[in-house]
């Protein structure tokens, strides 16, 4: 086994009531020492489900859980959730309303006087900004405040990893990108491990040294975000994980598409019928009168111009393009595909096992 994994997850299923769908479905996946994973995933997709198995809040019907290459849960084993040396910051903070913030953060210290336990917490509180407010109660302070000495009472017991259920969805946006920072600062710096889970991929790929897409409790890929980007391995995951188009292909000697031909490196099967990722900053537009696309609209988005196209077969693609650049609706564009890696879906069944070029 690698000696440098945290956790280990093999093959974990988890079905909440008799008779519905697997929340977690076979499940393995490993997190490194020093590692911040996302997982990333829609509502429903057994993310916080994962992260209750992992903390010992749920128990699996099959597989193992490791920690530090010991079974927790499994096959007999059970290590109750306060020797696991996990913290947990829940989606809703769940602080306790009727202790101060100070004693929020010392309430998960068992060992040492109170005057040893409060100093750590005051430290811990001063970490992430909060020292001052420390005799405050947790109604008084804001949305972001209240994440903050969530994050505090989770980090004072110095855990071994920190796992985080969408951890900024209840921050208003303007603030979210700062407390991501300020929460990688934070982890960096402490060397802590995490797992966070979130439904908003640009948040996902901001953070993450690796990003899992679960599906239904399924892990469709794990990867390092650039690879999620452009290799993806499922449709799922390619229309989950950035902006996503697909233009339809047939293979001959090479894959022929109304916006050009590309190399059939993986020797897909001649007349084979197929789908082409293609990526908003991948497609180039020029007016040209008998070009293969039309302006159908063009969104306005502050730095970029996102223009909509319709080909002649009817396919719709994205173009995005610099804010200065200006197209009207309506205008007919020769269109320019130069995918940075290339990668076709079978076309038309969407369950179907991808094919890679
Ligand atoms: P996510 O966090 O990705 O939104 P969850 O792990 O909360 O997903 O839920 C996964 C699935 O398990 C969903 O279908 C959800 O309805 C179901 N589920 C979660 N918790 C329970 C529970 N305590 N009892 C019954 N079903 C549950
Ligand atoms: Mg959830």
């Amino acid at each position: 086994m690698d000696g440098t994994s945290l956790i280990t997850l093999e093959d974990v299923w988890k079905t909440h009531a008799p008779g519905s769908p697997a929340a977690v479905s076979g499940l393995s996946f490993t997190l490194k020492q020093r590692e911040i994973l996302a997982l990333l995933g829609p509502s429903g997709s057994g993310k916080t489900t994962t992260l209750r198995l992992i903390a010992g809040f749920d128990r699996p019907d099959g597989g193992r859980i490791l920690l530090n290459g010991a079974p927790v849960s499994g096959a007999g084993m059970w290590v109750e959730p306060e020797q696991r040396c996990i913290g947990m910051v829940f989606q809703d903070y769940a602080l306790f309303p009727h202790l101060t913030l100070l004693d929020n953060v010392m309430f998960g210290l068992r060992n040492g006087s109170r005057k040893s336990r409060a100093d750590s917490a005051r430290e811990v509180l001063g970490v992430v900004g909060m020292e001052e407010l420390a005799q405050r109660y947790p109604h008084e302070l804001s949305g972001g405040q209240q994440q903050r000495v969530a994050l505090a009472r989770a980090l004072a017991p110095n855990p071994l990893v920190l796992l985080l259920d969408e951890p900024f969805s209840n921050l208003d946006f303007d603030m979210r990108a700062g407390m991501r920072e300020e929460l990688l600062r934070i982890l960096r710096a402490s060397e802590t491990s995490a797992i966070m889970v979130t439904h908003d991929q640009e948040e996902a790929l901001a953070v993450a040294d690796r990003v899992g897409v679960l599906n239904h409790g399924f892990l469709e890929q794990l990867s390092e975000p650039e690879v999620l980007y452009r290799r993806p391995d499922t449709r799922f995951v390619a229309e989950f994980v950035g902006q996503s188009d697909f233009i339809p292909g047939v293979v001959g000697d090479t894959i022929e598409t109304e916006v050009g031909n590309f190399p059939n490196d993986a020797g897909l099967p001649a007349g084979a019928r197929v789908d082409l990722l293609v990526r908003p900053d991948e497609v180039e537009v020029e007016a040209a009168d008998d070009g293969q696309g039309v302006v159908a609209r063009r969104r306005f988005r502050g730095a970029e111009n996102l223009y909509h196209l319709t080909l002649r077969s009817g396919a719709r693609i994205r173009s995005s393009q610099p804010s200065t650049r200006f197209l009207p609706a309506g205008a007919r564009v020769k269109v320019t595909v130069r995918p940075a890696e290339l990668t076709v879906f079978p076309g038309g069944d969407r369950s179907a096992m991808p094919g890679k070029v």
